[in-house]
């Protein structure tokens, strides 16, 4: 049984620069240095090429919501504090192909206080619509990418 929410482990080196840039407030994904090609999530070889000589890359974090679900009990007790909340695929500006997951939050005052912030009301969930990620540090060495709806960006 879970009880407390499962946390990524973030110093694998095949993903932590990406979660050493989360703590930065920033968004990369990996480029291939010999073709180019983005991809995410992170991996050791480029699945066009084969290289295994890898660079990373800053994205904007802007994107479109792509799809979604909304969790509802019952749900691993780790989780059921939190419901209802949604877990939303977002496709990135910069690499329509790479989509990642996220819960779309309501914007406001950034939660330093510690305080987790809310998921937006279902009803604001509509696929296309616009989103900018943000970051919520959770642990000293993980912060998550969520996303603001863009006219809920402060
Ligand atoms: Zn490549």
């Amino acid at each position: 049984m879970i009880d407390e929410r499962p946390l990524p482990v973030t110093d694998d080196p095949a993903d932590a620069p990406m979660w050493e840039a989360a703590l930065r407030g920033e968004l990369v994904v990996q480029a291939c240095v010999d073709c180019g090609r983005l991809r995410f999530p992170p991996r050791p070889m480029c699945p066009d090429c084969q290289s295994l000589d890898t660079g990373w890359q800053k994205l904007s974090g802007r994107g479109k919501l792509w799809s979604y679900c909304v969790a509802h009990p019952p749900l691993l007790p780790a989780f059921e504090k939190d419901a209802p909340y949604n877990v939303a695929v977002i496709q990135l500006d910069e690499a329509p192909t790479l989509r990642i997951f996220g819960r779309v939050v309501r914007g406001g005052a950034a939660s330093g206080s510690g305080e987790a912030r809310e998921p937006v009301d279902p009803s604001l969930l509509v696929i296309g619509a616009r989103l900018q990620v943000v970051f919520e540090k959770v642990a000293d060495d993980v912060a998550l990418p969520l996303f603001l709806l863009e006219d809920d960006v402060a």
